[in-house]
């Protein structure tokens, strides 16, 4: 496996985050990694963390890092953001280390969020000056 940091996702992401004003989620402890290389064919993101127990022993708070597969290259860039946004949903409110499962983070919830993303970004640029546009 290789892993390489993705500054366009990370901004991307962190654009989301914003956007939708999910404010329990610390960006600075996000980080979005690409990997090359995996076995599984089927995945395109997951989500990871550092458990409780060892954020204790090392001292550290929590930090997750999602990471994106091979197969993410290949969608559109609306469903790029659907992906973005599902893994970011697993992030809890606590921003603890642990994760919120698919009950919650189900493709009804990730529609509903993309909709709300897509209209406050259509937003901001009807609202910029015509000769920007
Ligand atoms: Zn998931």
């Amino acid at each position: 496996m290789k892993y390489e940091h993705a500054s366009d996702l990370q901004e991307r992401m962190e654009n989301i985050v914003r956007t939708l004003g999910m404010s329990h989620i610390d960006v600075a402890r996000v980080k979005c990694f690409r990997s090359f290389g995996s076995s599984t064919k089927r995945t395109i993101a997951r989500c990871h963390t550092i458990g409780k127990l060892m954020q204790k022993a090392m001292d550290v708070k929590a930090h997750y890092t999602i990471e994106f597969l091979e197969r993410f290259e290949r969608m559109s860039k609306a469903e790029q953001d659907k992906v973005i946004i599902h893994e970011l949903m697993h992030i809890p409110k606590t921003f603890g280390g642990g994760f919120r499962q698919h009950d919650y983070v189900c493709e009804d919830n990730v529609e509903l969020l993309h909709k709300q993303f897509m209209s406050l970004t259509s937003q901001d640029s009807r609202s910029l000056p015509r000769w920007f546009t």
